[in-house]
């Protein structure tokens, strides 16, 4: 793998690639359609199989849902309490190895603390979920990535967030989990696929889906918004990565795929603060 930058230039060669599928050359084998973590996860997925890919975004890498997420990388620590344990585990390994291998430059540990009213049965059930949490974290081979959690008493407490009203806590359970910068997260994805052949190419929408007589996806029409100009392309795949556009995507295909993406408003719980 040779390391590649994301330029005009590395951008005008997909466009290139996705009106020469259409002239005579290499059909595309996988057109990948969003540039979010999904769509650059998908494309570096396919590049590494060996497959001609290539992956657009109609804005900018990470420009939808994957730029606005609360930046976390967790294992799920709530699912324990659905008694996931098998999703948990898988989580953790990858927090794991994104925070020691694939990109320690981009994920951080990041702290956080249970406040506790009751003394007893909080601190036991609490202290149970999160030993439970480190211990399926560290059956990852190798160095533990990150620190085990740490019963804090209400001096602990205190001492360590002196601006917090300590008038109801009586202590604390701090344990770990990890903070992404995401968009960052997705270029890096995109360029890591561009680097093992993938093409990438921004500012480039799909507008229409192309079928055959049989009615098998062929091809899709892209705009470059830069210029306006419209490209055919000739593929042999779609995969569809666009986050709460699918429907609009899948409107284009004419097909009903199954699924229907309702938009959700994000919010922010707002409560007083009562340690
Ligand atoms: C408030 C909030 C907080 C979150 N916090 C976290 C968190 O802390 N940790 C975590 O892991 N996850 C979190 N998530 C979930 C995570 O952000 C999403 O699951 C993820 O970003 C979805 O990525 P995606 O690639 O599927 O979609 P998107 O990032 O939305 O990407 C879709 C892309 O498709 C492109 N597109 C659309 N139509 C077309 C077209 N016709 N042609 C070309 N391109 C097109 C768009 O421009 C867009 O860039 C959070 C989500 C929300 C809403």
């Amino acid at each position: 793998m040779k390391a590649q930058a994301l330029t005009a230039k590395s951008r005008q060669e997909a466009l290139d690639a996705l009106s020469a599928s259409a002239e005579g050359g290499p059909v595309i084998d996988v057109l990948v359609i969003g540039g979010g973590v999904t769509g650059a996860g998908t494309a570096l997925d396919s590049a590494t199989r060996g497959l001609n890919t290539v992956v657009v975004d109609a804005q900018d890498w990470a420009s939808g849902t994957s730029r606005w997420s609360t930046k976390l990388v967790h294992g799920g620590l709530r699912y324990l309490q659905m008694l996931d344990f098998k999703l948990v585990h898988e989580a953790l390994t990858e927090r794991g190895l994104l925070l020691t291998r694939i990109a320690p430059h981009l994920v951080k540990p990041m702290p956080f603390l249970i406040p506790l009213e009751h003394r007893i049965w909080q601190r036991a059930y609490y202290g149970a979920g999160v030993t439970l949490y480190d211990a399926l974290a560290n059956l990852m081979p190798g160095r533990r990535a990150l620190p085990i959690h740490q019963h804090r008493s209400r001096k602990g407490l205190a001492k360590k967030f002196p601006d917090l009203k300590h008038d109801q806590a009586i202590g604390a359970v701090e344990y770990y989990d990890a903070t992404v910068d995401d968009a960052r997260l997705v270029a890096t994805i995109v360029r890591t696929a561009v680097s093992y052949g993938a093409k990438a190419a921004t500012r480039t929408q799909v507008v229409e889906i192309l079928k055959d007589a049989a009615g098998r996806v062929s091809g899709a029409v892209l705009q470059d918004l830069e210029t306006g100009n419209k490209i055919t392309a000739k593929v042999n795949h779609v995969i569809n990565c666009t986050g709460v556009w699918t429907d609009d995507v899948g409107t284009l295909a004419k097909t009903d795929g199954g699924l229907n993406v309702l938009a959700s408003r994000a919010f922010t719980l707002s409560c007083p603060v009562s340690v």
